[in-house]
């Protein structure tokens, strides 16, 4: 087979979020930029569809640009469970639903757009010295980039650390056709899994069930979930189920001489945080931003600075989702002190730091999660 070469700065392996937020970050730095996937947009993957304000605001800054038949916008979280309802509105900005393939086609559109060449349908078989090997092309670059999702093979290829998965659980998702019946993405706990409802279009609802069995699919999990089957109605659901794995993976070591990991690839948080797309989006900035100065080691720093808060909450989620004790009096708590639920969920979207949410707040936490009856 007759193997092409092309010439870039940097070649990114893998195109879902991340590969090409990176894209259109670096183009809009002046880098030329080689996108390779295996697969064809759009690219469909099991997803809460849930952009936390942050990721919606990288996306306007990316240039990508949302009709209201493409995304849905929603105003804070709601936890759902154990007779109570706990309500937590964003201090600013709003949320964005859309489905997973909607996103894809946007950003495959705009890197194409601002010059980002993609290859699809590439597979990716091997890297070398500012080389990156495809099926049918062979790409010499200056810059490689892994974002290649969670089992990533640059990151194998480079011995990168694995990053041991602290947990791991399982998501399915669904699409029904129903008017969204509310303005939040909504988390129903259950025992042993939860279900996360996001309005993505004007008459469409995701649903996405999370647990740590991979054998637990939504129709079953829905029997947990009265209310939710009373809101459904019997609606058509529109999608099969996708599933994928959620996993909380730390990664310690993101870059090696001139390559870089990016997105999944570079380690993830439990779905329930939201925030892997958002993770994804500021990471590609700061990527972008680290070579345009030619200085990797800066992309390091602000990887750990951007992991780390995200990280802690979902040590924090996944233990109210082990502990039925502990689930049962956080949401108790967060019900009847919401202005703590409003700042802990502040500090968690980024609009102030985990120290404003104030010791007064946390002790008074600390005190019904111990003390409540
Ligand atoms: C159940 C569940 C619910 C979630 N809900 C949310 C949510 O509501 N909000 C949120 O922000 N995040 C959510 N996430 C997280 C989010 O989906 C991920 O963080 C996001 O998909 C990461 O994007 P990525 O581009 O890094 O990886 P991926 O989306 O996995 O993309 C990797 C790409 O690399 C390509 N690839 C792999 N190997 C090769 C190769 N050798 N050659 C060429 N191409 C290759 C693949 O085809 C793929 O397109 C959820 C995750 C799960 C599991």
């Amino acid at each position: 087979m007759r193997h092409d070469t092309l010439k870039t700065d940097v070649c990114i392996v893998g195109g879902g979020p991340a590969g090409l937020a990176t894209g259109i970050a670096l183009r809009q730095r002046g880098l030329s930029v080689v996108v390779a996937d295996l697969a064809h947009p759009p690219i469909d993957k099991a997803c809460g569809e849930g952009l936390m304000p942050r990721a919606a605001a990288a996306l306007r800054d990316f240039g990508v640009a949302l009709g209201p038949s493409q995304a849905v916008p929603f105003r804070g979280i709601r936890f759902i469970g154990e007779g109570k309802v706990a309500e937590g509105p964003f201090p600013h900005g709003y949320g964005l639903g859309i489905r997973r393939t909607t996103l894809h086609l946007a950003l495959a559109e705009r890197a194409s757009e601002v010059g980002v060449q993609c290859l699809w349908g590439a597979r990716v078989k091997g890297i070398g010295p500012g080389e990156v090997c495809l099926d049918s092309h062979q790409v010499r670059c200056r810059w490689i980039i892994g974002a290649d999702g969670q089992n990533s093979q640059v990151r194998k290829w480079v011995g990168l650390d694995r990053g041991r998965p602290q947990v791991i659980r399982f998501g399915f998702r669904q699409h029904f056709r129903v008017e969204p019946w509310t303005d939040f993405v909504d988390v129903h706990w259950g025992s042993n899994c939860q279900i996360v409802v996001t309005p993505v279009s004007p008459n469409e609802t995701c649903l996405v069930v999370t647990s740590r069995s991979p054998q637990l699919r939504l129709n079953e999990a829905l029997k947990q979930f009265p209310e939710l089957l009373r809101l459904l109605a019997g609606s058509p659901c529109i999608t099969r189920d996708l599933g994928a794995v959620s996993a909380l993976r730390v990664i310690r070591r993101v870059c090696r001489g001139c390559i870089a990991l990016v997105g999944d690839a570079s380690g993830s948080v439990d779905s329930l945080t939201g925030e892997g797309l958002g993770l994804a989006f500021q990471q590609a900035g700061a990527l972008a931003e680290a070579l345009a100065k030619d200085d990797l080691a800066r992309y390091a720093v602000a990887h750990r600075r951007i992991n780390r808060q995200p990280e802690v909450m979902s040590q924090v989620l996944l233990l109210m989702e082990k502990h039925g004790w502990l689930r049962c009096r956080a949401l108790d708590a967060l019900a009847r002190e919401p202005h703590i639920f409003e700042r802990l969920l502040s500090a968690h979207v980024g609009a102030f730091s985990p120290l404003e949410v104030g010791f007064g707040n946390i002790f008074k936490l600390g005190w019904r999660l111990a003390f409540s009856a």
